[in-house]
């Protein structure tokens, strides 16, 4: 059994190998068709041509042109390893007249030099050199497109080399067009960039209006990796060198925005899971991943060919950091794990894509070229759902928080302020009516011999009657009066802007309401309620809450003592 399946596995890689060295030495023989071109309109996007990579990058035309090419899509992403890519075309014009066809390589700006070479019968016709730093070379340059013209007589047969000198990654594609298709395909060249861009600059305004209104990290490093992506994207795919003609070396140290770009999303995951309190393992490898990148970042300041190289497998490490992060913060059930995986993951999948094409790994096509913009836009629209739902679990916090604030400074039987809160808020209103040189009064309500009342029918009436009272002073009191149960059957009322002969008269008015207030027992009897009510006025020489409240408290003990039901001025 263990023999058959051992056999098995060598036959297929004994297959597998066949196949890889015959497919090898099957690309290296096989001819490059000829593109023929036989009416007026000239469209070729997708058609086939050869490479060859320059090891020594130190190769002349001569050198290259003897030299077998690989057969190839017209579209050609190579890695760090073949910064001088040669490429073949063989062409041929059908027609009975000379046409014009124009070459372009619409990635050229992210190139240092292009060099094409057009050859009839083995030998060299024309030659142009296109040196990105070189102004004087740069009338073949439309924008981010190196744009050659190439004619070509009646039956005419032309070989084109043309040379790709990369600054790291080399990546291109080389398409033919009419005069016609060829303005076209300028004209329409970076829109779909330009989208992406704008999608992205909007959710950059969006993030940063949050961050001012918020104050929290998060938005602001969001709104960075944004920026650095957005940059970054417009830069890469050819936007800036479309809108502002800059290409070459000068715009090489700008790619560092690649490396800033993981160095902010892996602060807004610090910050949006609270790595740093609550789970330092992941705390270690997302800070750990962060050093690396912060390193690569300075080190791109001086040398951003070589922090290039290993961006991309910097970033793949990053990608799995970030991701094992998530999927950890998943198991643990942290309420934003999913949208950030489902956001992330699409981030992860298309970067994922693209680092291989750079690589060299894959084809070139345009999602995988694409990759790092299509994975950025998609992941900032879900992650905006995070951003939604924090911003909700922030309010319904803020709520609670007033919730549990009101719920301390309320007696749930009657729903007054109590005596705690008095006390903060009457200080308050006593420093504005200092300020304000107004007057301040103060009365003190104490129900009259309530414990016959809670003895006589219980505690429940007892209730019932504190709660009736209540409704009655509320009534009875201005809004801008504070009032508290102060105790068991005590009340304070601070009445601002009264002097104490007004507040004598407020509180009469509250004691004959109360005594005119009857309330039913559940045998259908009837109970009177009387309250005793002292009253003393702030002394504006010396204001003093507690010293008020002390001389309300004398003032109602005499209102006790003289025969309960009545009101008192405090007297000296
Ligand atoms: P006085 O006229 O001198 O004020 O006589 P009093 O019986 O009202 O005496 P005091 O004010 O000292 O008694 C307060 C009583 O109120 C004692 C306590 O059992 C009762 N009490 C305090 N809080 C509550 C409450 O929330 N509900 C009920 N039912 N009774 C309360
Ligand atoms: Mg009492
Ligand atoms: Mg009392």
């Amino acid at each position: 059994m263990i023999c058959t399946r051992f056999h098995a596995v060598i036959s297929f890689l004994l297959i597998l190998c066949v196949c890889l060295f015959s497919g090898a030495s099957f690309a290296t023989t096989q001819k490059i068709p000829t593109q023929v071109i036989g009416s007026d309109t000239v469209k070729l996007e997708s058609f086939r041509m050869g490479y060859f990579v320059d090891k020594t990058e130190a190769m002349t035309f001569a050198d290259v042109q003897p030299q077998s090419f690989i057969p190839s899509a017209n579209g050609l992403s190579l890695g760090t390893t073949s910064k001088v890519t040669w490429v073949k075309i063989e062409l041929e014009n059908a027609n009975t007249s000379p046409i014009k066809v124009y070459l372009h390589h619409p990635y050229a700006y992210h190139n240092s030099k292009v060099e094409l070479y057009e050859v009839v019968d083995g030998q060299l016709t024309r030659s142009r050199l296109l040196d990105m730093d070189d102004k004087t070379t740069l009338q073949w340059m439309y924008r981010g497109s190196a744009v050659f013209d190439i004619e070509l007589q009646a039956a005419q047969h032309k070989t084109l080399f043309v040379k790709s000198q990369a600054f790291s990654h080399q990546w291109f594609k080389l398409n033919l067009y009419d005069e016609n298709q060829s303005k076209r395909a300028l004209l329409g060249l970076y829109t779909d960039i330009a989208l992406l861009v704008g999608m992205i600059l909007a959710l950059i305004i969006y993030n940063f209006l949050l961050f001012f209104s918020s104050r929290l990290r998060e938005h602001f490093f969001y709104a960075c990796y944004l920026v650095s992506g957005g940059f970054w994207i417009a830069l890469s795919y050819g936007l800036l060198a479309d809108l502002f003609d800059v290409y070459g070396s000068i715009t090489l140290k700008w790619h560092l925005s690649l490396v800033s770009m993981p160095i902010f999303i892996l602060l807004f995951m610090i910050n949006i899971f609270e790595t740093k309190k609550k789970y330092p393992v992941e705390h270690w490898a997302l800070l750990s991943i962060l050093t690396l990148l912060t390193g690569e970042f300075i080190y791109g300041l001086f040398d951003i060919v070589t922090a290039l190289k290993y961006s991309s497998t910097l970033a793949a490490l990053m990608m799995l950091v970030t991701l094992c992060v998530t999927l950890s913060m998943l198991v643990r059930k942290h309420p934003i794990a999913l949208f950030f995986l489902l956001g992330h993951g699409l981030f992860i999948g298309f970067s994922g894509l693209a680092v291989l094409f750079y690589k060299g790994e894959i084809a070139f096509n345009y999602v995988n070229s694409h990759g790092v913009g299509i994975g950025i836009v998609l992941e900032a629209l879900v992650l905006a759902l995070i951003i939604a739902y924090r911003i909700r679990s922030l309010e319904s916090l803020k709520a609670n928080q007033a919730d549990l604030q009101l719920l301390a400074s309320t007696d749930p039987l009657t729903q007054l302020f109590n005596r705690r809160h008095f006390s903060l808020a009457a200080n308050q209103l006593l420093e504005q009516a200092v300020q304000a040189q107004q007057p301040v009064s103060i009365a003190i309500i104490d129900i009259d011999h309530f414990k016959i009342i809670n003895d006589t029918y219980g505690h429940e009436l007892g209730d019932k009657s504190i709660k009736q009272v209540v409704d009655v002073i509320r009534s009875q009191c201005r809004h801008e009066d504070l009032l508290a149960r102060y105790g068991g059957e005590e009340f304070v009322i601070m009445m601002p802007d009264t002097f104490a002969q007004e507040g004598f008269s407020l509180s009469e008015r509250i004691r004959q309401a109360i005594e005119a207030m009857t309330l039913k027992t559940d045998r259908e009897q009837s109970v009177n309620v009387t309250i005793s009510v002292g009253i003393a006025e702030v002394d504006a020489r010396a204001p003093d809450l507690q010293d008020t409240i002390n001389r309300a408290d004398k003032a109602l003990y005499q209102a006790k003592n003289n025969g309960r039901n009545q009101s008192q001025l405090f007297a000296e």
